[in-house]
């Protein structure tokens, strides 16, 4: 079996969100089993070749799109044929993958429409047939769309949608701007409100179709979380499978992590606490024996960044410490960048700073995401990979990967209601959960030993695979 994986980034080489995690992961596990799969992606001026040994190839392609050609130069890993990388300086020399913080490009029905031909237009100049294409989000949406109906090639497609929020809508001149056919611009297939969505195309067009986590599988066939393409999946609800993301167990491992002060496991729990101590030195935290709790993420409403910027007042009088870290929509940069060092007991840092992530996990008491919807997340489980307990809203891959305390062998906080008030008395929760150290402690060793890793989701991958080659077997 041959597996063509494709994504829009692909972690290390780019990275906003869990998209890149999982796209370096999911590829990784499944060969792992024997299956032989190759991971596509642009390559962009912010991937760093040198860094990553990434090499020009003889080969391009050629996509004409609207009488322009734009010509795709394949680079790949030196000593490795799993990535392939596809430049064009035209689309993805730019400063960002999707668009700069005041919005996205405009051109991004181009950008990644041209990246789609190329992709199949590889497998035609290749000869690399794969037996399953297996697409991600909306960027590569288009793909099962133009192999069924422009290309009507034998290639099995399954998409994944990381976030039902994000959908690539564009005017409906995309439709002669790629080259589409008009015979798209209907209900049943592209069309979205007089505009052109690619993740409905990638909906309608695949042989299957997978979520992170099996909540959020439920969730997005209702009005509340579909984003508008509830009835498209409820229509399509019989190709559609929950499967819940892992984090890789190399990556994101407190045994061997470089980045963090010391290595621990769940023998060595001291040690997490010298994390924790030098971390707030280093920071400018004061007080061990309060709670540390941490938010890592995109500043996006999303992530219930307004709840957190609400409860500002609140967590600066509390007794305990805390770190943000993140980026994302502007006002919020511009909030959080303003009331830094404004409160002693708040950390913050504005950017995307991965070794600081990791001192952060390995450091905190508790995680908070008070997401407002969460498609699995990866915070939460490599949050407990480090021992480190979570505080989150009861949705999406949350309510799949945390029980709460209340709850017979629970080991987390949940909370059912995205409001500050709810959120607050999470908080508490877990500050009385801290005073209980026996129960503390014990609950922090338990985290560390369940299993987020890939392996589970991996299998269930490949029996999805299977079943779109062959036909069976049934029931993933
Ligand atoms: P998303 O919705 O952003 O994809 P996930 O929980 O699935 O959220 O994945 C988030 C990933 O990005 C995690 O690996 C997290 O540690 C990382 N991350 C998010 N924001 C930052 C940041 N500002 N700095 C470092 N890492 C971050």
């Amino acid at each position: 079996m041959k597996i063509a994986f494709v994504s829009s980034e692909i972690y290390p080489f780019a990275k906003t969100g869990g998209l890149a995690d999982v796209s370096y992961s999911l590829p990784k596990a499944v060969s792992h089993h024997g299956i032989k799969v190759i991971s596509m992606m642009p390559l962009y001026k912010t991937v760093d070749r040198k860094k990553h040994n990434i090499v020009e190839t003889d080969l391009y392609i050629d996509v004409s799109l609207s009488g322009k050609n734009y010509r795709f130069r394949i680079y790949k890993l030196k000593d490795d044929v799993k990535y392939y990388f596809f430049h064009n300086e035209e689309l993805f020399d730019r400063d960002f993958l999707y668009g700069t913080p005041e919005g996205d490009y405009p051109d991004n029905d181009i950008r990644f429409g041209a990246f789609s031909y190329a992709v199949i237009e590889f497998f035609k100049k290749t000869g690399f047939y794969p037996d399953v294409v297996h697409t991600n989000d909306w960027q590569t949406a288009l793909i099962p769309v133009l192999i069924k109906d422009k290309y009507k090639l034998p290639i099995k497609t399954v998409h994944t949608i990381h976030n039902i929020a994000y959908q690539g809508v564009f005017d409906k001149s995309t439709i002669d701007k790629l080259n589409l056919g008009w015979h798209l611009f209907n209900m049943e297939a592209l069309e979205f409100y007089g505009k052109v969505n690619f993740l409905k195309g990638g909906i309608v067009f695949s042989d299957a179709v997978t979520t992170v986590s099996p909540t959020y599988a439920r969730e997005i066939c209702t009005p509340e979380y579909g984003f508008g393409l509830d009835g498209v999946l409820r229509a399509h609800c019989h190709k559609l499978y929950g499967i819940l993301n892992g984090i890789d167990y190399d990556v994101w491992n407190p045994e061997t992590d470089p980045y963090i002060y010391q290595n621990y496991n769940e023998t060595s729990l001291e040690k997490k606490e010298k994390n924790k101590q030098m971390f707030l030195d280093e920071y400018g935290l004061a007080g061990i024996e309060k709670p540390l709790f941490i938010f890592i993420g995109r500043f996006a409403k999303q992530k219930g960044i307004d709840i957190i910027q609400e409860a500002i007042p609140e967590l600066a009088s509390m007794n305990a410490n805390f770190a943000i870290l993140g980026s994302g929509d502007k006002s919020y940069n511009d909030f959080f960048a303003g009331i830094k060092n404004k409160f002693p007991n708040i950390f913050i840092e504005v950017g995307y700073d991965e070794p600081l992530s990791r001192k952060m996990y390995a450091s905190a008491d508790f995680l908070l995401m008070p997401s407002i919807y969460e498609p699995c997340g990866l915070n939460q489980m490599i949050a407990m990979r480090y021992g480190t307990l979570v505080v989150a809203r009861k949705t999406g891959g949350l309510a799949d990967t945390v029980i709460d305390i209340d709850l017979p062998a629970g080991y987390g906080i949940l909370f059912e209601h995205p409001t500050k008030t709810e959120f607050i008395k999470g908080i508490n929760r877990a500050k009385e959960l801290f005073r209980n150290k026996k129960r503390f402690y014990r609950l922090r060793e338990f985290v560390m030993s369940l299993d987020f890793s890939w392996e589970a989701s991996a299998s269930k991958y490949i029996r999805l695979y299977e079943e779109v080659k062959f036909g069976f077997p049934k029931g993933v």
